[in-house]
């Protein structure tokens, strides 16, 4: 069977039998996305009117975080000369009154509880429950219909309700992505590369604040989930991460008690101490999903430099490389499955068996083959749009030096006492958006897999 073979009968399985999945808990992050497209003659007015001096010299050092307008103007600068990507943390409340008065292009849905929801609710008809630190108004807009639900706490009673009928009136949490193209100039400097850089003005899921109902009422929630997706955990530090990881754990206990495997979505973790806890709890998960940059940070962690370097060295990421670090990884936790995606190509390890898990792999291929075509996936039967996409050369070698080292066929493999699953992806050569890319590809993967057992 060819790979467009496989690849249409994924689809078809997944399709038929998503209905069939039952509640899928996501938690803890939702926020904003205000995209601001840059405009390099309002920009150097802007920069004109507070001084241009001090905003290029955070310009050359990025600030921790940001205080004064200095400090923002400095930040986008720093990432256009540098064609680089960076986030920080808006402190001060005049900057984010002026951030609110400057405005944006676009809203848009953010954070990967709010991006998973609106896939998984909103797209694939499967019923979320979904963790909001803050529901505005603006936020609950961001929702697509469809079986998406949020717990709202009345009179010492627990009721599911659609984000827009929640009715809080809770604050903003509002992510700034101010973007701009390759070669954007602003005064002297020109940009190598497309990029962005946000400021957030949010307190709470830096924070992973955890709202009351979800502290409260945790068994009663977890009652209505049949999978349970965790996220949102990067943006802790050594100083902050205590006590929503002793949270977490407790959490992890009650779905654990109830045999729903969790999944947790491992987004890059700057911080060593909080990448250590999370790799500690890795065992109370079913699951995780990752990318090379992702892997690597974990290896470091682990002690395992030398693996660390070579997952990073190759372009494609050298696929037994890879296994070497997904074997390490489960062993050292107990963790059951290891998603790992690239650019090119995705592989699972699996403490269990079966041609479902390469096929689930299949249809988060697809679906973000789809997301990268067409921006917005309205329904799952546009997934089946990017049928006609190619499936990438690059992934030949990839799949050629699998069969070589493991003897794999049609995608599935056995090495050690692990199941290992490949797919070559399809990739869409000018992709209208890559936005929360990695969030479809794992969540569609981990939930795809349950709709085939
Ligand atoms: P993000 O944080 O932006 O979601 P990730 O690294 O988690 O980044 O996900 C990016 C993944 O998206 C890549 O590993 C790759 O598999 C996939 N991808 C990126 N660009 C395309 C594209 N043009 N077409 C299909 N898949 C893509």
């Amino acid at each position: 069977m060819s790979w467009d073979a496989l690849y249409s009968s994924a689809f078809d399985k997944v399709r038929g039998n998503i209905g069939k999945v039952g509640g899928v808990l996501l938690a803890y992050n939702t926020n904003i996305d205000a995209i601001k497209y840059l405009d390099s003659a309002d920009l150097e007015r802007r920069i004109g009117d507070i001084g241009k001096g001090e905003v290029l010299r955070y310009s050359e050092e990025l600030p921790e975080k940001i205080t004064s307008l200095e400090h923002l103007f400095g930040g986008i600068l720093w990432s256009v000369r540098h064609g680089k990507a960076a986030e920080l943390f808006v402190e001060s409340c005049r900057v984010r009154f002026y951030m609110k008065r400057w405005g944006w292009d676009e809203l848009r849905m953010g954070g990967q509880v709010g991006i998973m929801a609106n896939l998984l609710g909103g797209v694939y008809g499967v019923p979320v429950i979904a963790h909001v630190p803050q529901l505005s108004r603006l936020q609950a807009e961001l929702f697509k219909d469809g079986p998406i639900y949020v717990p709202k706490a009345e009179d010492g009673k627990l009721m599911l309700v659609h984000p827009k009928d929640f009715a809080g009136d809770e604050e903003n949490c509002v992510h700034y992505i101010y973007e701009f193209p390759r070669g954007f100039r602003v005064f002297d400097f020109e940009a190598p590369r497309e990029n962005r850089f946000i400021g957030s003005a949010d307190d709470y899921n830096p924070n992973v604040y955890i709202r009351p109902e979800f502290r409260d009422y945790f068994g009663e929630i977890a009652s209505k989930a049949r999978l349970a997706i965790i996220s949102g955990l990067q943006a802790l530090t050594k100083e902050n991460y205590g006590e929503p990881l002793e949270i977490l754990r407790g959490h992890l206990e009650t779905l654990n008690k109830r045999d729903i495997p969790v999944h947790l979505e491992f987004a890059f973790t700057p911080d060593e101490t909080v990448r250590k806890a999370l790799v500690e709890v890795l065992g109370m998960f079913h699951s995780v999903g990752l990318n090379e940059v992702e892997l690597a940070s974990i290896m470091d962690v682990l002690g395992e430099k030398a693996l660390a370097e070579k997952l990073l060295s190759h372009d494609p990421v050298d696929p037994i490389t890879v296994t070497e670090a997904m074997l390490k990884l489960a062993e050292k936790t107990g963790v059951k499955r290891i998603h790992f995606h690239t650019y090119g190509y995705y592989l699972a390890l699996t403490e269990y068996r079966g041609d479902f898990v390469r096929d689930a792999l299949l249809f988060a291929a697809l679906a973000a083959a789809a997301k990268a075509k067409l921006g917005d996936v309205g329904r799952i039967d546009d997934v089946a749009k990017a049928m006609d996409v190619p499936v990438n050369e690059r992934a030949k070698p990839v799949g050629e030096a699998l069969v070589k080292e493991y003897s794999m066929k049609k995608g599935v493999a056995e090495v050690n006492s692990y199941q290992l699953a490949f797919v070559p992806t399809k990739i869409v050569a000018r992709p209208r958006s890559t936005v929360g890319i990695g969030d479809t590809i794992s969540s569609s993967a981990f939930v795809g897999e349950f709709a085939l057992l």
